[in-house]
């Protein structure tokens, strides 16, 4: 992939190709129009802090490693003659192989993610949130050349224009960096404004306001100097000052006449000198006070914070006081990220630092995962400075700070619930999964979570209910919560399952997320309610009348035999077959152990590629299949199973039930051809085709119920 040459200073060029998507990349960032090309600025002052954190926490184990330039800044240095501007940091650097890796060779997650994003209409300012922040140099840049030194290695410059390739090389001529990373941009010539101090100042208060290290502007300054004959001579071997000679100015002095007057005489010079200028503010914003702080300000460090291109949906700064110390700002973003769920990808959304000095974002133990997607910062007096991740994991206090985030979380997300309704679906939307998984795994905190769930219903229409609202719109005699689980809102809402609920005017809550499976197994309860599913054993709908009763128990004996019958049809294919309370209309129903899977269940179980599957053939769902007395076709079945228990036309339609039933009830059918083959028959006989004298061959295809059995039994064997 590379290839070499020695470069005039005797050092040795290699030359790399870009990873093709990081190409496609850098040609869509050059040759597309984005108006909001000023980002770039962020996107690399943001790099920069990250190097300027990770240099700092090396710091805090081995003081010696900020030797080679103990302070730490960021410096701007806009260059017109040139046309270049450089961003200067003095933080960890790059060694070679960083280079190479991190700034061409090795795609990140999110480039082909943020292409897709981009040619969907996105902004080009997301770009910091997709992980390949440094390319949007090439919105303002014809060439970007990258000097570095890490610690470990020697001083190289990266170099490219883009175009397919870049280079790599020692510098053993260029300024020496001490320790960190400059990237000078070679700017565009419609892109001169960048140059321009005022716009610098501008786009660092704008962006990067609450960057924790100095950035320093280097600014040219013009001042006035009063000088003799003599002086001029000497200011010459002055190298910061240029001078222009001979700009004679009227000066008003109001001070002593005297003096004035004798100045008058003097020659004034125009003189232009450079100097740093420190241009954010750098105060943390979560040290001072909540009702100080607009809304703006908390937008703008969330931006900041996060390279968010939207403001944050809530906010909840906070101190924590008394034995423990600690101040945070969290923040819910309005949308999910694209990687949300990615495990590959580590956590890094609160920023832990210690008495103001930034420790690290990535640390697993401040906050669940469920709560993943909460952005902030948490500042802690308590913990000690040089505390390593190691000694992080069994430390009390963090044990402590996480517990007050998970609470504080939870109350903002009940503030965005009563702020505003828009404002909660927004949330929902983007992190209904997490909270599910929250109920998942917080049992301290379940029940509180549970208020934030939101269904749709079988009475709920487009919007969706809590399940405070459901309480309250229970029938009267009704104790349980009822809900079914499914694919989606139209696979579950004409369910057989809740025909008979339907009918006696209880609502129905459709779980229809994979995760709300996993959920509601562990909430059980709510508001002392049972959580009852529709499709399980033991639905036990409230008592009828004493008649009513004496009814179902003899339609229950009528039936009893015709039971028997289409168990022994068949087989294992079910535990057992009893009939209904709770089909109205359709019927039959397969329903599933209280404590076995449910028919969705088994859905997600077999998605899931890497299951295993000896643990599924243990908890695959037990069958129950339960027949509807009132149903015209289980009639007209017992008549048949009463007059010959051997009916063939007995055994042919329990089968085609038993199989439309797996359909209705959520189930998938493992063989879809002797299916369908069954249906045909049932066509042709609909239809009074005589299938031998048609000549049609699809009936001998059509095994004959026992050898299905034989043939399903060999398969069985084949697997084992
Ligand atoms: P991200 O910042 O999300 O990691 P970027 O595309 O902005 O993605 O940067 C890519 C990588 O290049 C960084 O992760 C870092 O390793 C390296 N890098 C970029 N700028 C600097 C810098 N100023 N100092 C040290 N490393 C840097
Ligand atoms: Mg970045």
């Amino acid at each position: 992939m590379a290839s070499s040459d020695v470069a005039m200073g005797g050092a040795e060029t290699e030359t790399f190709a870009f990873q093709a998507e990081i190409n496609q990349l850098l040609s869509l960032i050059i040759n597309t129009f984005y108006s909001n090309k000023e980002i770039f600025l962020r996107e690399l002052i943001s790099n920069a802090s990250d190097a300027l954190d990770k240099i700092r926490f090396e710091s805090l184990t081995d003081k010696s490693k900020l030797d080679a330039q103990p302070e730490l800044f960021i410096r701007l240095v806009p260059d017109k003659p040139s046309k270049t501007l450089s961003i200067i940091d003095s933080g960890v650097g790059m060694t070679k192989s960083d280079l190479v890796n991190n700034l061409g060779t090795i795609a990140r997650s999110g480039t082909k993610e943020f292409m897709e994003a981009l040619q969907a209409g996105a902004d080009v300012s997301m770009i910091g949130q997709f992980g390949v922040g440094f390319y949007s140099a090439y919105l303002v840049a014809e060439k970007v050349v990258v000097t570095t030194k890490h610690n470990d290695d020697e001083q190289y410059v990266w170099e490219s224009q883009a175009g397919g390739s870049f280079t790599v090389s020692l510098d053993t001529v260029g300024e020496r960096l001490g320790r960190g990373t400059k990237i000078t941009l070679f700017l565009k010539d419609d892109q001169l404004e960048y140059l321009e101090e005022r716009r610098l100042k501008d786009l660092v208060k704008k962006h990067s306001e609450f960057i924790s290290y100095p950035i320093y502007l280097w600014t040219e300054k013009t001042t006035e100097k009063e000088m003799s004959d003599d002086d001029e001579e000497d200011g010459k071997a002055d190298d910061d000052h240029e001078k222009k000679e001979g700009e004679v100015e009227e000066v008003h002095e109001d001070d002593d006449d005297d003096k004035s007057k004798e100045r008058k005489k003097k020659k004034k010079v125009k003189e232009v000198s450079h100097e740093w200028v420190q241009i954010n503010k750098q105060k943390p914003i979560w040290l001072r006070k909540p009702e100080e702080i607009s809304r703006e300000e908390y937008a703008s460090f969330y931006k900041s914070l996060t390279n968010d291109w939207e403001d944050h949906l809530a906010v909840k700064h906070f101190s924590v006081e008394g034995q423990l110390e600690f101040k945070a700002i969290l923040f819910v973003p309005r949308r999910a990220p694209f990687d949300l769920f990615d495990t590959r990808k580590k956590l890094n959304n609160i920023k832990l630092y210690v008495r103001r000095v930034f420790i690290m974002d990535n640390c697993d133990e401040l906050i669940p995962e469920w709560l993943g997607f909460v952005k902030g910062v948490v500042d802690s007096d308590d913990l000690p400075l040089n505390i390593s991740r190691e000694t992080l994991q069994q430390n009390k206090i963090l044990k402590v700070i996480r517990k007050n985030l998970v609470k504080k979380c939870i109350e903002m997300f009940f503030e965005i619930a009563e702020s505003s309704k828009d404002d909660y679906n927004k949330f929902y939307e983007a992190f209904s999964k997490n909270i599910k998984l929250g109920v998942h795994e917080d049992s301290q905190n379940r029940g509180k979570l549970a208020d934030l769930l939101r269904f749709h219903s079988t009475k709920s229409g487009d919007e969706m209910t809590s399940l405070k609202d459901y309480v309250t719109r229970m029938k009267q005699g009704q104790k349980d919560i009822y809900y079914i689980t499914g694919e989606s809102k139209k696979a579950v809402e004409n369910s057989p399952f809740l025909e008979k609920l339907k009918k006696k005017g209880y609502e129905v809550l459709f779980m229809v997320d994979a995760i709300d499976e996993y959920a509601v197994g562990q909430l059980k309860e709510y508001d002392g309610k049972k959580l009852v599913s529709a499709t399980k054993e033991g639905l036990k709908l409230e008592e009828e009348t004493e008649e009513e009763k004496k009814q179902r128990e003899e339609r229950k004996k009528a039936f009893e035999e015709l039971c028997k019958v289409i168990k022994d049809i068949l087989g294992d294919r079910v535990e057992k077959v009893v009939v209904s309370d709770r089909i109205v209309d359709s019927p039959c129903c397969l329903v599933t152990g209280e404590y076995g899977w449910t028919a969705n269940m088994e859905r997600i179980m077999k998605a899931q590629a890497l299951r295993d599957s000896s643990i599924s053939a243990y908890m695959a769902s037990k069958k129950t299949m339960e027949i509807n007395p009132d149903n015209g076709i289980m009639e007209e079945l017992r008549k048949r199973a009463e007059a010959d228990r051997n009916d063939k036309s007995v055994k042919d339609l329990v089968m085609l039930l038993f199989e439309t039933a797996l359909l209705t009830s959520g189930f998938s059918l493992d063989d879809p051809n002797t299916f369908a083959a069954r249906i045909h028959r049932m066509l042709k006989l609909g239809l009074n085709i005589d299938d031998h004298a048609a000549g049609d061959e699809d009936a001998d295809d059509m095994p004959p119920l026992d050898d299905e059995d034989a043939a399903e039994e060999s398969k069985m064997e084949e697997v084992d």
